[in-house]
């Protein structure tokens, strides 16, 4: 069935609401008004080590995080649209959309998926490869091993916590490609790097970064992973 259609339906026994106040908004709408105002759309520059380009659609700050926090939570409400909506615009706006051969996701360790239930970069890179019409590849790259929470750790920390943390299963599915990596809120920006470069040795011919928020550059204490 068409996906809005689908969404119409949905709405009918379960109001869609706006991610950000709850408050009841049309099927087709990602945030209400007046959240859609507040939130801050990222306009800062920054670049990811190893990577040809970042993208991020909103400021990691008070006003988006419920949206991000319904997105951890798995709950089926509108967040994955709105986020994914949002940063689908912005991959447009800024013509990267227009290169991207296939998208993937920044990938969970395996009991950490399976405890959660779900990946929620994945489910973004999903509603994004909808949004694009761009495939999504999650099983391309595999997280090998557990790491620790990134925004606990000095610099030299990370960089030891990253290494060989993840791996190209299917070198085959990238080389020569021009790969979009997706997460849902990007901090330090290692975890990105990391994989920009184990993608850049698997011979993918281009590496773009995109995620949801990003946060300050100013050392701020979020409530996200890394
Ligand atoms: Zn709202």
């Amino acid at each position: 069935m068409h996906y809005m259609l689908k969404k119409r339906i949905i709405s009918l026994i379960f109001p869609t609401r706006c991610p950000v106040c709850s408050e009841v908004i049309f099927p087709h709408e990602d945030f209400c008004g007046k959240c859609r105002g507040e939130i801050t759309p990222y306009t800062s520059k920054n670049s990811i080590s190893g990577a040809d380009s970042f993208t991020a659609a909103f400021e990691y700050n008070g006003k988006i995080s419920p949206a991000i926090i319904l997105l951890k939570q798995g709950v089926k409400g509108n967040a994955v649209y709105a986020l994914g909506k949002a940063l689908a615009k912005s991959l447009e706006n800024n013509g990267i959309s227009q290169k991207i051969d296939v998208i993937i996701p920044v990938p969970l360790y395996k009991s950490d998926k399976r405890q959660r239930g779900f990946n929620q970069a994945e489910l973004i890179a999903k509603e994004v490869g909808r949004q694009l019409k761009i495939d999504v590849s999650a099983d391309t790259v595999e997280k090998i091993r557990k790491t620790k929470a990134q925004k606990t750790l000095t610099q030299k920390e990370r960089k030891v916590n990253l290494k060989n943390a993840f791996e190209v299963k299917f070198p085959e599915k990238i080389k020569g490609k021009r790969v979009l990596l997706i997460d849902d809120v990007c901090t330090t920006g290692s975890t990105l790097s990391n994989i920009s470069r184990i993608l850049r040795n698997s011979d993918a011919a281009e590496i773009h970064c995109a995620v949801c928020c990003k946060t300050p550059s100013i050392k701020k204490e979020v409530d996200v992973n890394d």
